[in-house]
């Protein structure tokens, strides 16, 4: 069997640890003579899946008893409508940082709700950078602020989080929660789809602040309603166990690896090595996102040309590169290195990158 390079911006690579314990694992579970998919989700099996998973959040990212670690379904995007439907309503503010595709989906989403103030965008040169930080300017009526912590489309990163004062702070971190450490007693609320940097598609991570989900609106669908699933401990109905089971797998491999610190390490050098070849190719490789707004999950860059880029993508596929097309909205390549990225994939796409500008340079 030859795994794949796998670059893609999600669902993305799992971690080999984490699909192995699951394969193992698989045709009986903890001695059950079941799979973990075939156990009642109220069963003291999976019970112990649950509590691990959630119990490793806690732990890895240092979040508090303060805060409910939620598993949802529905992905990042019902979390765009979930959270201004419990927190904003007619004749309200949040603020908005827009940052890309994703902080406008979440923006068109709040504004069904309440007003939506963006603090600050930058379309005007197609999201190659995000704002600094002191330039923002929140508003202490808001509601809530909300940011895209990572900007998976174009590649550029929030490197420090504001500080909204007694406003709750809100960020989609779908594309990079567990990939650095966090200060969690910062925000209102942290979401994320888990097929980037958690597990399988299917299942979304909310760490949200019992306190303030006290305070959401009192006329909301069941199954919209934070109390809900914070009451419910995710289990009002039933939840994604498969996706639960495999989150604890990856997040139990997280903490094998040394946790989010270890985590972060990795991140800046797998980062460091593939935006040293585009800065080291006298502008044959042109890195989308700006400076110090780099992302160290998702690397964007343009070749001269869509056919030369057409080439590479196929080239690489050739040497079991995978996945390095962009999205449509900036063209070019994108390689997603997630934490499951091993350092043995970024020196192959090094290597190949620089092969690559030598023969059609
Ligand atoms: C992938 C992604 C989403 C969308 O997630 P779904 O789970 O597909 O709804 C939202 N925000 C960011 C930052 C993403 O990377």
């Amino acid at each position: 069997m030859s795994r794949a390079h796998n670059f893609s911006a999600g669902p993305a690579a799992i971690p080999l640890p984490a699909l192995e314990r699951a394969q193992a694992e698989l045709l009986d579970f903890g001695g059950s003579g079941m799979s973990v998919m075939e156990l009642s989700h109220r069963s003291k099996e999976f019970a112990g899946v649950h509590e691990e998973a959630k119990a490793l959040v806690h732990e890895l990212l240092g979040v508090s008893d303060d805060y409910a670690v939620l598993f949802l379904q529905g992905g990042a995007s019902l979390q765009f409508a979930m959270l201004p439907m419990n927190f904003l309503a007619k004749g309200e503010s949040a603020d908005y940082v827009n940052t890309g595709s994703w902080s406008k989906k979440a923006i068109s989403e709040a504004k069904r709700f309440g007003a939506v103030n963006v603090v600050a965008t930058t379309a005007d040169s197609n999201f190659n950078h995000v704002p600094a930080i002191a330039d923002l300017k929140f508003d202490p009526n808001a509601k809530y602020a909300h940011v895209t912590s990572n900007n998976t489309i174009f590649g550029t990163q929030f490197h420090e989080f504001p500080d909204t004062g007694s406003v709750p702070l809100v960020s989609d971190m779908s594309s990079d929660i567990m990939s650095r450490p966090l200060d969690v007693n910062k925000f209102g609320m942290i979401y994320a789809g888990a097929q980037k940097n958690l597990g399988p598609s299917g299942v979304t991570l909310v760490i949200i602040r019992k306190d303030w989900a006290e305070k959401a609106a009192s006329d909301l669908p069941t199954m919209l309603d934070y109390r809900t699933h914070i009451e419910g401990d995710s289990m009002y109905n039933t939840p994604p166990t498969f996706g639960i089971y495999m989150l604890r797998n990856v997040l139990a491999w997280v903490k094998d690896e040394g946790g989010v610190e270890a985590m972060a390490k990795l991140a800046q050098e797998r980062a460091a090595k593939v935006y040293g070849v585009i800065d080291g190719s006298g502008g044959y490789y042109k890195g989308h996102a700006q400076g110090d707004s780099r992302s160290l999950m998702n690397i964007t860059f343009n070749l001269a040309g869509e056919d030369l880029e057409k080439k590479f993508v196929a080239e690489a596929a050739k040497e079991n590169l995978v996945q390095l097309k962009g999205h449509r909205s900036v063209g070019g390549i994108r390689t997603s290195i997630y934490n499951a990225c091993t350092m043995d994939t970024i020196d192959t796409l090094v290597a190949f990158m620089k092969d690559f500008q030598a023969k059609n340079g």
